[in-house]
């Protein structure tokens, strides 16, 4: 069977899955892994689509001390174990830059484009693009395709594009970017097929994970987005503190004598939940402990996700519908109640009995704005991008799967 890989290479684990695409062109996903602990405590975990353990293998660090080295031991226990065609493989890219607003076949002249991203997101692009480079050079004629977290915002305008710096560093590239694009773009694609009339009006998404941001939807379209420059502005992460005044950092630089290393350390590691709570980045430890602290960490990422959500209302003059979705918005039952709690002024009528059930619609039938879960999918979403670029020749009868782009 012809095969897409799809490969989300982050800054300690690399992640990948496996789509057959069948006769029809429709994509089956097949394999589900991640090798984590990359440089510490490496271990390749894959489940088949039936949720059965395909592999559970531990290596010494000095094995996989990198991603290129982990990339190299998902392709040999691919190679080794599995037989099928691979026709293409699908990247998470995090940066496109200004440049790029669809996802896109790559060549060395699209690599060394987006290897000038790389200071725009230092801790991700270069990850990013390792796997990239391996499979250039080992099979230079096998398609890949670089789908971007930053290009289905490229359409903001030019005011919602802008800080309000000197005009040479936007024109430099200092924009708001906006980031978890691929997840918005699935979640604008499963509404308009679960709630067709809403989808096509004023909707905000909130992608609530351990990274977490909001997008403001019009008719499916990104207008606004929470997230700026980096991944670190908007609303409260695990470990990233969302907004933040601009003078806290100089106060770091020029009062503290922080290095850039090291408040690049506390922006991206140490701050956000586990910062606040001094306990635990991850909502469930908060959710179950009776510390205070956690409790006030919960209580400031639900009162920030409320004060967004008036912030990208008024980008779109109105809302329509709120979705939850990610680690938090899918699973955590406590938090999106107490989130709708802070839509109520917006006319949300909240159906606790649906939300505790885990039921895709958590409003009730008078609700003036409409609240759903939809559990997102990047990796489809990047397999279908990667099935759209393919040649014809190997994408048969492909209006069987509905294309992204
Ligand atoms: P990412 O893809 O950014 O790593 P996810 O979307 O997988 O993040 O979300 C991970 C986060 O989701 C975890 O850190 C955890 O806080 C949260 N999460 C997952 N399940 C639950 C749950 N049942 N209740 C509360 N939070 C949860």
């Amino acid at each position: 069977m012809d095969t897409i890989l799809v490969v989300n290479a982050g800054s300690s684990s690399v992640k990948f899955q496996v789509f057959g695409v069948d006769v029809n062109g429709a994509l089956q996903r097949l394999i589900k892994g991640q090798i984590d602990g990359i440089g510490t405590k490496p271990r390749l975990v894959a489940e088949a689509s039936d949720k059965s353990s395909l592999v559970n293998k531990p290596y010494a660090p000095d094995m996989i001390p990198d991603v290129p080295a982990a990339i190299a031991a998902v392709a040999g226990w691919l190679r080794e174990t599995q037989t099928f065609n691979l026709v293409a493989v699908g990247h998470r890219v995090v940066h496109g830059g200004p440049e790029y607003d669809r996802p896109v076949a790559i060549d060395h002249a699209v690599v060394a484009n987006l290897d000038r991203y790389v200071s725009l997101a230092p801790l991700h692009q270069p990850n990013n693009l390792a796997p990239i480079r391996t499979l250039l050079t080992a099979r230079p004629e096998l398609l890949q395709v670089a789908c971007f977290d930053t290009a289905f915002h490229r359409g903001h305008s030019t005011i919602a594009d802008h800080f309000a710096i000197p005009e040479n560093l936007y024109a430099e590239g200092v924009r708001r970017y906006g980031f978890h694009g691929l997840s918005y773009e699935y979640v604008a694609e499963r509404l308009r097929e679960i709630a067709p009339a809403r989808a096509t009006g004023r909707v905000i998404v909130a992608h609530l994970g351990s990274g977490a941001s909001m997008c403001a939807l019009a008719n499916g379209r990104s207008v606004e987005s929470t997230m700026g420059f980096t991944a670190l502005d908007g609303i409260p992460m695990g470990t990233r503190p969302g907004q933040l005044d601009p003078g806290v950092v100089l106060y770091l630089l020029t009062e503290k004598g922080m290095s850039p290393a090291a408040l690049q350390d506390l922006l991206y590691r140490d701050s956000g939940l586990k910062g606040l709570s001094g306990i635990s980045n991850d909502m469930r430890d908060l959710e179950s402990n009776s510390d205070p602290k956690a409790a006030f960490a919960v209580d400031y990422f639900v009162y920030r996700v409320g004060l967004n959500a008036g912030m990208l209302a008024a980008a779109l003059g109105g809302l329509d519908a709120f979705v939850f979705t990610a680690g938090i918005g899918e699973n955590s039952a406590t938090i999106r109640a107490r989130i709708a709690e802070k839509l109520t002024w917006f006319g949300v009528a909240f159906d606790a009995a649906a939300n505790a059930a885990g039921e895709p619609l958590i409003s009730r039938p008078e609700s003036r704005v409409a609240l759903y879960v939809v559990p997102t999918d990047e990796e489809l979403m990047i397999a279908r991008h990667t099935l759209a670029l393919l040649p014809k020749r190997s994408a048969r009868g492909m209006a069987g799967e509905r294309l992204a782009s």
